[in-house]
């Protein structure tokens, strides 16, 4: 595919291929870019900004709306580049692709809401015959890094309320799937989107990123992927507005009185959704001592009825992992698990890079499997007696995405609300729920900021005060 610089579509002798890690099959090809493509993705982004600060908002809006509509009607393309270029089944796919189509609606809806307030300037002594109020305005050049794993939904959170803040994008997707983010661009310029708006850098982010990241042209990074590369990127980045939406290893607690058939089939989904690559996957189960044996065999079954292998295939629960390396890292860490006392209740075994739903139980102290992100399909199970206890597990590790507590009981559910350290808890469904309106991030390593159309809009826009003095008022 060609990418969008400078307002043309461009291609590159020197290329990146774009493979299917179910089969290795090559789906496409982009544009390896240099140092060059990044300081002409600056200028472009720096001219590009002109044209959009001075759009209406009906128009921003508009070409929204019309690119919610070309996606919705030729969802099956936008699902099948999904599933072709990453892990997702194709039925993931589809959720995702229709996702994005509300993601951009709202999005479009939004953009109509970037409100500001009067200001009662003569609410102190010196104010008086002053009147003003304070108004958003766009913040400029906006750098979006996205990951493989949503690779276009969460484009689409990026460059939805960009472009209905006024804002100009450049757009760095993920190497190993940037064919969705670029179909994505390609409908908000046939839905009108000014060319020079977005601009495209498809390259490695080790060899482009620092100079992208620290150009003092860029005024916010948007960034979505894993803790390393965000650190690095704080680092890099100099004076400039930062949005950080970070991993972490989501815990789920799972209380005696809990409906147990709807607990199971939420957390296996919510533990092997997209091969467990996802940033609110169920990482931790921590099930009340009462009901763990019958939970556990339960559980089991359930994950040993999915179906594994060709992501094409309707009946396909999961596909593989995005790479092999990823998939034999997870082996890794798995094993290293169970040499010191870990015991694999289902799984455990990798072809290629296809790794099995894995169930895990006694996990001793400082595995990775229990302590990092794994951001691959397994789960481990502990047996709590005291919420307290429960809690204070959950909130052990340094990251606090979401969390999530089964239980029928109110005043369990509302302790563990207030009390689980993190952007969002869940009660009654697992941590793999997420509303695309609803304001989403984390706290510690989890991230800064929020995204979630709304919430994206307030962190890329500024506001502005403008205050008259009157004095003859
Ligand atoms: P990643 O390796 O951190 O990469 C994410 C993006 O950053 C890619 O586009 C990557 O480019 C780029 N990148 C890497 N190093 C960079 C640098 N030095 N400068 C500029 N850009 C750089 O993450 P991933 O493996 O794609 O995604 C998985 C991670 O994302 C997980 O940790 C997951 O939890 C997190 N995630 C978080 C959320 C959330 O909303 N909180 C959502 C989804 C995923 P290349 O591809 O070229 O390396």
């Amino acid at each position: 595919m060609k990418i969008l610089l400078d307002g043309q579509w461009i291609d590159r002798d020197d290329k990146i291929e774009v493979s299917d890690p179910f089969d290795n099959s090559v789906v496409d090809t982009v544009p390896k870019c240099d140092r060059i493509d990044v300081e002409a993705a600056l200028k472009a982004a720096v001219n590009g900004f002109e044209i959009t600060k001075r759009m209406s908002v009906y128009d921003r809006a508009q070409v929204l709306y019309k690119t919610a509509q070309i996606v919705a009607g030729d969802l099956d393309t936008y699902a099948t580049i999904i599933a072709r270029e990453g892990s997702k089944t194709i039925r993931e796919a589809r959720k995702e692709a229709t996702r994005c189509v509300n993601t951009l609606t709202v999005a479009a809806e939004e953009a109509k809401r970037i409100l500001g307030e009067t200001i009662p300037f003569d609410s102190f002594p010196g104010g008086e015959k002053r009147r003003g109020y304070y108004y958003r305005f766009p913040i400029g050049v906006v750098l979006a890094i996205t990951p493989f794993n949503d690779p276009l939904n969460l484009v689409a959170h990026k460059l939805g309320p960009a472009f209905a803040a006024g804002n100009a994008v450049i757009l760095k997707p993920a190497t190993v799937t940037p064919l969705s983010a670029i179909k994505l661009v390609e409908a908000m310029v046939q839905a009108g989107m000014p060319p020079m708006a977005i601009q495209v850098l498809t390259g490695y982010g080790n060899e482009i990123g620092d100079t992208l990241v620290a150009d003092e042209r860029v005024r916010m990074i948007s960034f979505t992927g894993g803790v390393e590369a965000g650190k690095h990127i704080v680092h890099q980045a100099g004076i400039k507005k930062i949005g950080m939406e970070l991993g972490s290893n989501s815990p789920v607690i799972v209380w005696k009185d809990t409906d147990m058939e709807l607990a199971i089939e939420s957390c296996v989904s919510g533990a092997f959704w997209a091969a467990g690559q996802n940033c609110i996957g169920v990482q931790r189960l921590y099930v009340h001592e009462d009901i763990y044996d019958e939970f556990r065999t339960r559980f089991v079954e359930r994950t040993r009825k999915y179906k594994i292998g060709d992501k094409m295939k309707e009946d396909t629960d999961m596909g593989p992992m995005i790479t092999e390396k990823e998939a034999q890292r997870v082996e890794s860490w798995v094993n290293a698990a169970v040499e010191k006392g870990a015991r694999v209740l289902t799984g455990g075994k990798r072809t290629g890079a296809l790794y099995e739903p894995t169930v895990l139980e006694n996990l001793p102290d400082g595995v990775a499997v229990h302590c990092e992100e794994v951001f691959g399909p397994t789960v481990n199970l502990y047996r709590v007696n005291d919420l307290d206890d429960a809690i204070a597990q959950a909130n052990s590790m340094p990251y606090g995405l979401l969390a999530a507590i089964f239980t029928s009981n109110v005043d369990v559910a509302f302790k563990a609300a207030y009390e689980l350290d993190c952007g969002g808890v869940m009660i009654n469904d697992s941590t793999d729920y997420r509303l695309d309106s609803m304001p989403f991030g984390g706290v510690k390593y989890s991230g800064l900021g929020r995204e979630g159309l709304k919430f994206s809009l307030q962190e890329m826009t500024e506001p502005k005060v403008v205050c008259f003095y009157l004095p003859n008022m």
